[in-house]
């Protein structure tokens, strides 16, 4: 049976040292301070911008939400990260998505001043990305590459498939196992066999919101497998593996809840805490 990987464990364990961070940056006079927008009202937006504050009080930093009718103007929103773009005193921006219909979410995010932009998804921090020269990363992706480095897994040189090819998941999660040297293949709803694919891998990571979508029979024996799904089936949160039937196979893998989760809203306090450090040129 494949040994755990403690997601909740290792951010906990990251939150005691980013506590002392941010008491140490206190003692200098700076608080880190971000800001969430949330347009409209997504319930489970509504959960994870409150999960993001109480992981923020306890780290110490300032997280304001700015909740935006469901009916907010494009104009309103941009308007409103202009403002916080200029604001000194603001460390960091992000919007919650998704975004109501009439708002055209990509070009908030494109207004996002680069400095600020905690959740890494400007386009100016996604072109960093991808050349491997970058200050700040998408938390999700950042705290997996972190979750296998602490458990010591062998990156370089590995076969990795990430099944899911969002801006906010897949993509950035490819771009960081390339850059440790890993030979990546990227699927998604229009890849054909699936599972011819998966069965190659060494590791696997699904991104892509379909519970049960990783059935044992697609891994391959000692696979290490990552599951960032967040699916509810029959009032429980599930991820996109099938985790009973995959955990025999698997050397190491994640479980939902308490593996890829907590460590994405660690990421995003570690996110604004390394943007403060370097407005304040304490890198
Ligand atoms: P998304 O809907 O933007 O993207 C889903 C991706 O999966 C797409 O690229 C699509 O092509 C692919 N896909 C869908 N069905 C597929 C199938 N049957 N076979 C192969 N590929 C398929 O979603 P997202 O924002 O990337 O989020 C993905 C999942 O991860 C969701 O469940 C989301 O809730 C979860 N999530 C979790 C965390 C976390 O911290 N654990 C963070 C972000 C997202």
């Amino acid at each position: 049976m494949g040994k755990i990987l403690d997601g909740k464990a290792f951010a906990n364990e990251l939150g005691q040292n980013l506590k002392e961070k941010v008491n140490n940056l206190k003692k200098e006079g700076i608080t880190p301070h971000f800001c969430v927008i949330n347009i409209g009202d997504n319930p489970a937006s509504k959960i994870y911008v409150r999960t993001k504050k109480r992981r923020a009080d306890k780290m110490g930093i300032i997280q304001d939400i700015y909740q935006l009718s469901a009916d907010t103007k494009q104009e309103e929103a941009l308007t409103l990260i202009d403002k916080l773009n200029a604001d000194p005193e603001i460390n960091g921006v992000m919007v919650q998505l998704p975004a109501p219909k009439q708002i055209d979410a990509d070009e908030l995010l494109e207004r996002i001043d680069p400095n600020k932009d905690v959740d890494g998804l400007t386009p100016i921090n996604v072109g960093h990305l991808w050349m491997g020269d970058h200050f700040v990363e998408p938390a999700t992706a950042e705290g997996i590459i972190a979750l296998l480095k602490h458990y010591e897994i062998p990156l370089a040189g590995k076969k990795a498939v990430v099944i899911g090819r969002s801006n906010i998941v897949g993509k950035p999660m490819a771009a960081l196992l390339l850059e440790e040297n890993a030979t990546v293949t990227i699927c998604h709803l229009y890849t054909e066999n699936l599972a011819e694919i998966t069965k190659q891998a060494d590791i696997i990571v699904s991104a892509t919101g379909q519970a049960f979508l990783v059935t044992a029979d697609m891994v391959k024996d000692g696979a290490v497998v990552v599951d960032v799904g967040m699916n509810h089936v029959d009032g429980k949160l599930v991820g996109d593996v099938d985790f009973d039937s995959v955990k025999e196979k698997a050397s190491y893998i994640t479980p939902v809840p308490g593996g890829v989760g907590p460590l994405t809203v660690q990421f995003l306090m570690e996110a604004v805490v390394k943007l403060t450090r370097r407005q304040h040129d304490r890198e």
